[in-house]
């Protein structure tokens, strides 16, 4: 075969396939965008494991109706200028490619009002190009609501899993994002039933209580503790808590959900002495560390995150969790010093 160019739509359709791999890539990027545009609160809706139909709604800024073509475009953000603003974004977006993605691969219906116009506007998108636009009233926000998910990339579809094990993987992750923004009243409903209904009081404790349940509220120790440049905060579990798997061991640094298997070992390591081999510890821990720290950058994912000197803050982790349990009854009770 000759060298030639791709065309935009093919470049933009394998672009998106780095984005949106399942319709719970959909939901991450789509409700990212509703945090990031300030909404205290955020619906999301989903039909057949988000396969039939994708509603996300949120009462932040909201669009305005002429930047509406430039927000579905790729590289377009008004997150980001410079590679310098990267390190010290505190936006959960930055690479303007969500929207854009999503509507290479999907029918997509935006319908929002920004907050300094009078009027809102309804704007239709199919694989990628705008459909039609028109003005409309709305509240202040944005409902982006996404259907026929793939519909023109069949292979994609195809390899999609069972609707109940798309649903598990986007209620899997609106439980992380509901812990990490308490202060957001979320709401989740699947094929119409509200699965999870956080009241945004900005109490992390709430959430936990909602996810978990009363009785493992109670079993929780606060973590509070600083030694620079890290901070903790969040709840580990007593010896009541222990686990034979690692799934309720989340992190959050600098209020990203991370995966980080140091720090999971760390945590481990933190009860050793307390616990038999091979048990791990109940722990929502929210970690603070100094954004140039972090390289944030390395997976348009986004759950992979390159920590700097990573030995020596799983260090101080550990050191932080040792400490804090030192500090509670749990090793009062027990007995077990050191
Ligand atoms: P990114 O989030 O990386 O900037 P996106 O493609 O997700 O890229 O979105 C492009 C732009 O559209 C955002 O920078 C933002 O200005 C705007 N936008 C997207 N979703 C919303 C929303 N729910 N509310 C307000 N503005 C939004
Ligand atoms: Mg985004």
């Amino acid at each position: 075969m000759k060298i030639k160019m791709l065309n935009n739509e093919t470049i933009n359709k394998i672009a998106a396939g780095e984005v949106i791999i399942r319709p719970v890539s959909v939901v991450k990027e789509l409700v990212e965008n509703a945090i990031d545009a300030g909404a205290s609160h955020i619906l999301v809706m989903i039909e057949a494991g988000g396969k039939n139909q994708i509603i996300i709604r949120d009462n932040g800024c909201g669009i305005a109706y002429n930047e509406i073509p430039l927000a579905f475009k790729r590289h377009a953000t008004s997150k980001l200028a410079t590679i310098e603003d990267l390190e010290t974004i505190n936006s959960l977006g930055f690479r303007g490619e969500a929207l854009s993605s999503v509507s290479a691969v999907a029918r997509v219906q935006v319908t929002t009002r920004n907050e300094d116009e009078e009027v809102g506007s309804r704007t239709a998108f199919e694989g990628g190009t705008l459909i039609n636009q028109r003005v409309c009233s709305y509240n202040q926000g944005t409902e982006v609501k996404v259907w026929d998910l793939f519909y023109n990339t069949p292979a994609r579809r195809k390899h999609l899993e069972k609707d109940k094990k798309e649903e598990g993987l986007i209620r899997n992750l609106m439980n992380k994002i509901a812990l990490s923004h308490p202060e957001i009243a979320f709401q989740i409903k699947c094929n119409g039933r509200i699965v999870l209904d956080t009241n945004g009081s900005g109490k992390v404790i709430d959430v936990v209580n909602v996810l978990y349940g009363w009785e493992v509220g109670s079993n929780l120790i606060p973590l509070d503790y600083e030694n620079s440049p890290m901070k903790l905060g969040g709840f580990i579990g007593n010896l009541k808590m222990m686990r034979s798997h690692r799934e309720d061991q989340i992190f959050f640094i600098n209020g990203r959900y991370v995966r980080n298997l140091r720090l999971a070992q760390a945590l481990d390591e933190a009860y050793a002495g307390y616990t038999m081999k091979h048990q791990h510890p109940f722990g929502i821990v929210f970690m603070e560390l100094p954004g140039r720290m972090l390289d944030v950058n390395i997976h348009p994912a986004k759950t992979e995150i390159k920590i700097q000197n990573e030995s020596l803050i799983s260090l101080l982790f550990k050191q932080g969790i040792r400490e804090t349990l030192r500090g509670s009854n749990l090793v009062v009770n027990i007995g077990a010093g050191n």
